[in-house]
């Protein structure tokens, strides 16, 4: 691949599109389908290929966290897609009653997917599902860090769609550069914080619009009135999938002092009873990438040698590659890597907290993370912890799930990303939504035209009431 075929790629795109700016219901339908196919023919190589790149993936998860919620979302845009396509009526007020107003979504045209590695299926074909419902084409480009999975990815593309309705860019990091500096109609980008910032910046040459799908770390908070190992087991599942290289996985927990103990000692029997020693190992992935897995390790090494108590649980774990076990780390200074940075990884931070209100207020100055976990059964408190924090989404007594709530926005706020998408809001994101006003008999413009009499002094003065 080079920058001149990604040059012609998208302008062969381009000039499909151009041939057929609006797609029919029934051409939208016939494209999510063939996701569809490619997803439940080809599940196995998919799960074997992913997990050959990590160096050992469960195929449960890879099944669960990335090809079950696609399904779930194809079934949703197929039974609602013909009701998104129809215009929107919208009101007018008294003076303009002559008029009709409504909305019709438009599909852009040629949308750029960047993809990163943690969850290589779902952050490609999520965003396409919405882009193809949207009536658009679209250009993948999948993570360097997993050339298996981005070979078969591409192949399995080309198998299924014409390349000028979806194509795959294979590379390294110059190719995805010179991807994000490509003039699309959209650009969708899911990664790092830090990538995200050169993207916006490659994309501000052509005013691509831009939807940024980041990181940040992820807060729970156990209220007091909720227990303990209830918490504990949601929160250890949320947290060791994929081995802790989920974007929305709790980061960090706040827990109330007196009961950090409790809530270390049911995390570590819960983990332990997750992936028991005595099984052979398929259940616990591997992490991905040298550099991650030495950060990782050197943020637990200065915590040790800072006296921090870690807590480390004995499971099984995949002999081949890289990997760590589940580690707690308890009560660490808020100036140490692990509190700063975004962990992405099985390494558990414990807040203590002495006042529910400052630990709300702990989150509340922090950067506005992606995702939100709040564990109480009282609603006053349920309210006052939704009241008093920002994040992209939550999940209120339980993790992940509101990922997989296709009639949920799915999105970031501030470092943790802008733009939402996912069902409903994913159409209307790969929209344009265009303004129709359209004069029925009388155009009440015509009363305000110069020269100005009786009736346009009237029509201003009724115009700037208050
Ligand atoms: P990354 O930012 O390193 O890479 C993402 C993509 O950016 C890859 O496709 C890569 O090819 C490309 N890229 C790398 N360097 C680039 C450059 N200089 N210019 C343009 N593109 C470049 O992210 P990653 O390590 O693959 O993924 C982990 C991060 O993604 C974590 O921070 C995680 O929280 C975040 N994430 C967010 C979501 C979400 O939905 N918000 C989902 C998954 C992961």
């Amino acid at each position: 691949m080079t920058i001149d075929t990604l040059q012609t790629m998208l302008k062969r795109q381009r000039e499909a599109f151009d041939d057929d700016i609006y797609p029919s219901f029934a051409i939208r339908r016939d494209r999510l389908d063939r996701i569809g196919r490619l997803l439940k023919e080809n599940q196995t190589a998919l799960c074997e290929v992913v997990s050959r790149d990590f160096g050992h993936r469960s195929h449960h998860e890879t099944t669960q966290l990335e090809i079950a919620p696609l399904m779930g979302a194809l079934r949703h845009a197929r039974s609602h897609l013909r009701r998104w396509m129809k215009p929107e009526r919208r009101g007018r007020s008294i003076e303009f009653l002559q008029l009709s107003n409504w909305v019709q979504y438009q599909p852009l045209g040629v949308v750029g997917i960047m993809v990163p590695w943690n969850y290589p299926l779902l952050l490609a074909l999520g965003p396409l599902i919405d882009i193809l419902a949207a009536g658009n084409r679209a250009m993948i480009k999948p993570s360097e860090l997993l050339p298996e999975s981005s070979a078969l990815i591409a192949r399995l593309i080309g198998d299924y769609f014409k390349p000028e309705e979806v194509a795959v860019a294979e590379g390294g990091v110059e190719i995805a550069a010179a991807f994000s500096a490509l003039p699309f109609d959209h650009l969708i980008f899911t990664g790092s914080t830090a990538v995200g910032r050169k993207v916006m910046a490659s994309a501000a040459a052509h005013l691509t619009p831009l939807t940024l799908e980041l990181g940040g770390k992820s807060p729970a908070i156990v209220a007091p009135d909720y227990p303990v190992g209830e918490a504990a087991r949601d929160i250890a599942f949320g947290k060791l999938m994929n081995a802790g290289q989920t974007c929305i996985a709790p980061d960090y927990v706040l827990v109330e002092r007196g009961k950090l103990e409790a809530f270390a000692a049911a995390f570590i029997a819960q983990a332990e009873a997750f992936y028991p020693r005595q099984a052979a190992q398929k259940h616990y992935s591997n992490l991905v990438g040298e550099r991650a897995y030495r950060r990782l390790l050197s943020g637990v090494e200065e915590c040790r040698a800072r006296g921090v108590k870690l807590v480390t649980a004995d499971i099984a774990m995949s002999a081949k590659g890289l990997n760590i076990a589940p580690t707690l780390v308890v009560d660490p200074p808020a100036d140490c890597l692990l509190m700063e940075e975004e962990i992405f990884g099985p390494v558990l931070p414990l807040v203590p907290y002495d006042d529910f209100d400052a630990a709300l207020k702990f989150i509340r100055v922090r950067p506005r993370p992606l995702a939100l976990y709040i564990f109480t059964h009282n609603g006053v408190t349920e309210r006052k912890a939704l009241l008093n924090t920002v994040s992209g989404n939550v999940t209120v007594n339980g993790t992940l799930l509101h990922i997989a709530q296709n009639d949920l926005p799915f999105g970031g706020i501030g470092p943790s990303g802008i733009g939402a998408y996912h069902g409903h809001e994913g159409f209307k994101r790969f929209s344009h939504a265009r303004g129709i006003a359209k004069v029925r008999i009388l155009n009440p413009a015509r009363l305000a035209m110069p020269p100005y009499g009786r009736v346009a002094e009237f029509l201003a003065r009724f115009m700037i009431r208050g």
